[in-house]
């Protein structure tokens, strides 16, 4: 068995709100310097900025997964993770062309930058990504899984953009058994107005979108394999347990 640290909830520079310093080799070299060992990329809608946290990630050792954070058509931000590239893309493809397409201002947003593993400038996104997509929070968990990946609430203990500050329930339907916390002092309140998280495994990550906020290792995970198809397998294991 070999612990984990992890932190599966960053924004890079292409998330509107994510801080231009948030580039794939400083969010690198940060995860290294906190002691992580594996991390995934969650930008709003997008997997673009990935590929390249990975190639940056690769020279500390460290794990790279690939991430979004997804904006249901409720305004439920879920996080939706892949062990490769190719279901990563599939998935953007496909969230993509479910987002409202608003051109981003980026004088009120900033810019979203798409860079290589060396932090250059190699795209921007024209449109803004973190409007919410005509995909609804139900319609996320079946896709992701059969592409390979895994999908979970995110920040459930939020006041905003989480599934129980916009749907104000956990749907009696649900069937995920993964949820991220923010705060873990919140988890006890949690699960007494919703008891649907007491059978349910929480991860807690940081949502940074500025360096400092990047998890130190305080959150593991324990399991035989740590490549990324390893982490995902366990994460899916521990979603159907
Ligand atoms: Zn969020
Ligand atoms: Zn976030």
């Amino acid at each position: 068995m070999e612990k984990i640290f992890y932190d599966f909830h960053l924004h890079s520079c292409l998330s509107p709100c994510g801080d231009n310093d948030m580039t794939p080799a400083n969010i690198a070299g940060m995860a290294f310097v906190n002691g992580l060992s594996a991390i995934a990329l969650t930008d709003h809608n997008t997997v673009k900025n990935c590929t390249s946290l990975k190639l940056a990630a690769e020279q500390y050792g460290i794990t790279v997964l690939y991430g979004m954070e997804l904006t249901t058509d409720e305004e439920v931000h879920t996080v939706c993770l892949f062990p490769d590239e190719k279901s990563a893309n599939e998935w953007n493809e496909y969230v993509y062309s479910k987002l409202q397409k608003i051109k981003n201002n980026t004088k009120i947003f900033g810019n979203q930058f798409i860079m290589n593993e060396t932090d250059k400038i190699i795209g921007e996104e024209e449109f803004l990504l973190i409007n919410a997509t005509n995909i609804s929070f139900e319609e996320v968990f079946a896709p992701v899984y059969e592409l390979g990946g895994i999908a979970y609430p995110a920040h459930v203990d939020k006041n905003a953009n989480s599934l129980i500050s916009n749907l104000g329930f956990v749907p009696p339907d649900s069937t995920f058994k993964l949820a991220e916390v923010h705060n873990l002092e919140s988890l006890d309140a949690l699960k007494s107005a919703h008891p649907y998280f007491e059978n349910c495994t929480i991860l807690s990550s940081s949502d940074a979108h500025y360096l400092e906020n990047v998890n130190e290792a305080k959150h593991f995970l324990e399991l035989d394999d740590p490549s990324p198809k390893g982490i995902i397998n366990h994460l899916r294991k521990l979603n159907t347990k």
